[in-house]
């Protein structure tokens, strides 16, 4: 019965899933207290960066975000079938400038992050989020790859790849990078830091930016956290065991935002075109914003990840640290 279900559920799904831990792995129970902290601490959340008020005395910062991944996600492992391949091209072809309008319309900006390979593909994506001159574009990998199935080497290779084709292919050098599924490997900080990053956004040990600290030590690397909750793909996929109306997921996140709001904290929500960009789904992401625009009217701090990672930077002072 597992394996019928499984044989169900759509690549993009396992596109976002972390891998299964090999089965060689020692078990908890085996290990050493030593073994606990060395592996705990290898990356880690530091101090807490929220800063004291959001600028424009906004009670509330909101970043939207939205991985381009289209065709990279039935590329990726290789074996892609026809169908996949048109589904993601829906991304490309419908999806992006239907968000990419709505965004506009409301004068919102919003953080692209793209894999190389998927603009590659499709080069005038780039224009249409330029468009405006309000959004950024950061570095979702060169082909969706799974960074923990690879060795330092391919990684950083591939991440360094990335940012030189972004910034050429864009015309601006990006300054984020959220690792592909969110697989982010226990090299991939040294990476982004050896590369110049100054943020990341794949991880999730908060509600509000903190410095990721590397083997217990700072690096001066923001991280804007993310959640599966705030992610579009798990529950939108019609043929899965977990479809969920997207009416029903965007309450989920209008909650989500209204206790953002009361705590003076930050919402950052995750969604991909090939997925939002659909007519029945792209009624969530209206719903959000209009609930956001109507119960926080003044009071919100609509930014990109980038501006998000530089301000709270500026008010905590904080440098990057030298790798
Ligand atoms: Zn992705």
């Amino acid at each position: 019965m597992r394996s019928i279900l499984l044989a169900l559920v759509p690549a993009c799904v396992f596109a976002q899933a972390q891998p299964v831990p090999p089965t060689t792995a020692k078990p908890g129970w085996k290990w050493s207290i030593d073994s606990v902290h060395t592996v705990i601490n290898a990356v880690r959340a530091g101090r807490s960066l929220k800063p004291a008020k959001w600028p424009g005395n906004a009670r509330v910062a909101v970043a939207l975000s939205f991985d381009v991944d289209n065709e990279t996600i039935p590329i990726r492992f290789g074996e892609p079938t026809v169908g996949a391949l048109s589904q993601a091209q829906y991304g490309a072809r419908v999806g992006l400038e239907r968000i990419v309008k709505l965004l506009d319309a409301n004068k919102i900006p919003g953080s692209f992050f793209i894999p190389s390979v998927s603009l590659a593909v499709t080069p005038t994506m780039a224009d249409v989020i330029k468009r405006s001159g309000r959004h950024e574009i950061g570095v979702h990998g060169w082909i969706h790859e799974m960074n923990s199935d690879l060795p330092d080497s391919v990684e950083r290779r591939l991440v360094a790849k990335a940012l030189s084709e972004l910034t050429t292919m864009t015309g601006v050098k990006p300054t984020g990078y959220r690792a592909p599924s969110w697989n982010f490997s226990p090299n991939t900080l040294r990476i982004l830091r050896d590369l110049g990053f100054r943020y990341e956004s794949s991880l999730m040990a908060d509600d509000s930016p903190y410095e990721l600290l590397q083997d217990g030590k700072p690096t001066g690397i923001v991280e804007i956290p993310v959640e599966w909750i705030l992610d579009d793909a798990p529950l939108f996929d019609p043929r899965g065991e977990r479809y969920a109306s997207p009416r029903d997921v965007a309450r989920v996140w209008m909650d989500e935002f209204d206790k953002a709001y009361e705590e003076g904290t930050m919402f950052v929500l995750t969604m991909h075109p090939h997925i939002s960009g659909h007519r029945s789904r792209i009624v969530a992401l209206e719903q959000l914003i209009a609930h956001i625009q109507a119960k926080g009217a003044g009071k919100v701090w609509w930014a990109t990840h980038g501006a998000v990672a530089e301000y709270v930077r500026k008010e905590a002072k904080l440098d990057p640290v030298v790798p």
